[in-house]
């Protein structure tokens, strides 16, 4: 049977995005490409926090106890491996079980699965059939991918996923949230925009771009990306969204974001996690 590492999986309110407000299922993958070291620093300055919290990593006996961060990735433990021991390598057949253990009617009703990460679309891929076919799953009809756009599906993983969709026509949907990595984020532009990579996503299901800004800099990187995904054939949506981690952050934020979205006929994304939930693990 085959194993998924979980960092996370717990049942809350999709806070971003196309599915805002919708309770989901977030099944949260250990693993990524990134590490994001530049989110709420000044350009070219990489965060330390998580160096920190490492240093005192035998204080920590759970992935919910470890503290939340104001800059770098907020979902720093699903891929450093300083912090893997927190994660544990589950069979499909236990995630089926804990999902249906968490979901309030123990069935699928309207509830959305949430794959995220870290980078949901590593080497996962092999893993998710076996999951998504497994009995407990045969009510589920809305998957989202939170990716960060940058790795290919496998061509099995392609044709499972266009196979999925078609069980149950109209209903079921594949939905790809693509955050993709501005230069505000510590990443290499070249490696982090892959236009080629999200268009290949629009073959089985909705695609949408979420941009995370904080300054008009990101917001002209934003467009800038935009251009390059739309020359290469992108179709869907373009969301800003505010920078997440610590509240007053998210707050002075968040006005200017939405009215640079609305400026350029974009959609703006909140994070209802933060203002709900204090941005807890969990949430
Ligand atoms: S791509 Fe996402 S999960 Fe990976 S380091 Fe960046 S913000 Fe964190």
């Amino acid at each position: 049977m085959s194993k998924i590492k979980i960092a996370e999986l717990f049942y809350s309110i999709q806070g971003e995005g196309r599915y805002m407000g919708v309770p989901s299922v977030f099944l949260r993958t250990f693993g990524c490409n990134f590490t994001c070291d530049g989110f709420g620093m000044p350009r070219g300055e990489q965060s330390k926090e998580r160096d920190f919290i490492a240093a005192d990593i035998k204080k920590f006996f759970k992935y919910e106890d470890l503290p939340l961060v104001s800059s770098g990735c907020d979902s720093y433990a699903s891929w450093d491996p300083r912090f893997k021991d927190l994660s544990p390598l589950m069979e499909t057949d236990g995630i089926a079980e804990r999902i249906m253990e968490i979901l309030p009617y123990k069935t699928w009703v309207d509830e959305h699965l949430v794959i995220t990460g870290g980078e949901p679309l590593l080497g996962w891929q092999r893993a998710y059939p076996e999951l998504l076919d497994h009995v407990y799953m045969k009510q589920l009809k809305e998957i989202t991918f939170e990716t960060n756009g940058t790795q290919p599906l496998t061509p099995e993983f392609k044709e499972y996923l266009q196979d999925w969709s078609m069980q149950i026509p109209g209903e079921r949907c594949v939905t790809f949230s693509v955050s993709a990595k501005l230069p505000a984020s510590g990443e290499n532009w070249f490696d982090a925009i892959r236009p080629e990579v999200v268009c290949e996503y629009q073959e089985v299901g909705i695609v949408y771009l979420k941009f995370v800004v904080a300054t008009a800099e990101d917001v002209i990187d934003a467009e800038n990306a935009v251009e390059e995904f739309r020359e290469a054939g992108f179709n869907g949506h373009v969301y800003l969204m505010p920078v997440g981690g610590i509240e007053s952050v998210y707050t002075l934020n968040a006005k200017n974001v939405a009215l640079a979205a609305m400026k350029r006929g974009w959609r703006y994304s909140d994070r209802l996690q933060v203002p709900l939930f204090k941005n807890e693990w969990g949430t």
